[in-house]
């Protein structure tokens, strides 16, 4: 299980984990945004609480979680992304799928900001980007943008020429909610699991340019990987 802010890179670390390890992600924001997407209902009221940065009831993302556990590509592992975010949704995963190791992904609230709201994805090709620039030395972080091939800065476009678009979610004030979200309800998360011995810290300096270091490390701490 991927933890950490959002914006810390989850998203960005499952998709290039997923590949390496043969996993299947399950995100609870993605299915969620599928759930609005559709327009249904159930996504009107799912859409409430992500407006407002704030987590929907544990009785829908139950529901969501359980139907996604239960195809048969999971069978062998997968990578959470997204779930679980309290400790009370920690405790109903350890009853029917206990975790084996939960990466903490650690990133400074100023740069988590600064991704955030450079990020931009193409609704057509599924492509994720960041126009973001981030460097601070002090912290050793060096984030450079992650910018689709021949990018113009003028033209906010994915390389097959669709318009690159921001999350409804990525602004300023759903930003600090989503971030204070986090602090009170998902933090505590990282001392359940280092109790239970199975938490790794990992300090985000490159973004995707750590992923050979985070990779290796993995391999070491997953028996069957
Ligand atoms: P994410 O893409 O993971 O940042 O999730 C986007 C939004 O979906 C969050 O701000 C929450 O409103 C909702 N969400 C995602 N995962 C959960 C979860 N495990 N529990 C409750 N709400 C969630």
């Amino acid at each position: 299980m991927l933890l950490g802010a959002p914006g810390a890179g989850k998203g960005t670390y499952s998709n290039i984990l997923a590949k390496r390890f043969g996993l299947p992600i399950v995100g609870t924001g993605d299915m969620i945004r599928a759930v609005i997407a559709s327009g249904s209902d159930a996504g009107k009221r799912l859409a409430a609480y992500s407006d407002r940065g704030e987590l929907v009831p544990d009785a829908l993302v139950l529901e969501l979680l359980e139907e996604r556990l239960g195809r048969p590509d999971t069978a062998n592992g997968f990578i959470l992304d997204g779930f679980p975010r309290t400790v009370s949704q920690a405790e109903v995963l350890r009853r029917f799928a206990p975790l084996h190791l939960v990466v903490n992904i650690v990133l400074p609230d100023k740069h988590v900001i600064a991704k955030l709201l450079g990020r931009v994805g193409c609704s057509q090709c599924g492509g994720n980007y960041n126009v973001a620039d981030v460097h601070d030395v002090e912290a050793g972080v060096y984030m450079p943008p992650m910018l689709p091939p021949g990018w113009v800065a003028s033209e906010l476009q994915c390389e097959r020429g669709s318009v690159l678009t921001s999350r409804s979610d990525d602004t300023e004030d759903v930003i600090s909610a989503r971030l204070a979200t986090y602090h009170k309800k998902t933090a505590p998360l990282i001392e359940y699991y280092r109790a239970q011995g199975i938490l790794v810290d990992y300090r985000v300096q490159t973004g995707t340019g750590d992923m050979p270091h985070l990779e290796s490390a993995l391999r070491k701490l997953l028996p069957s990987a």
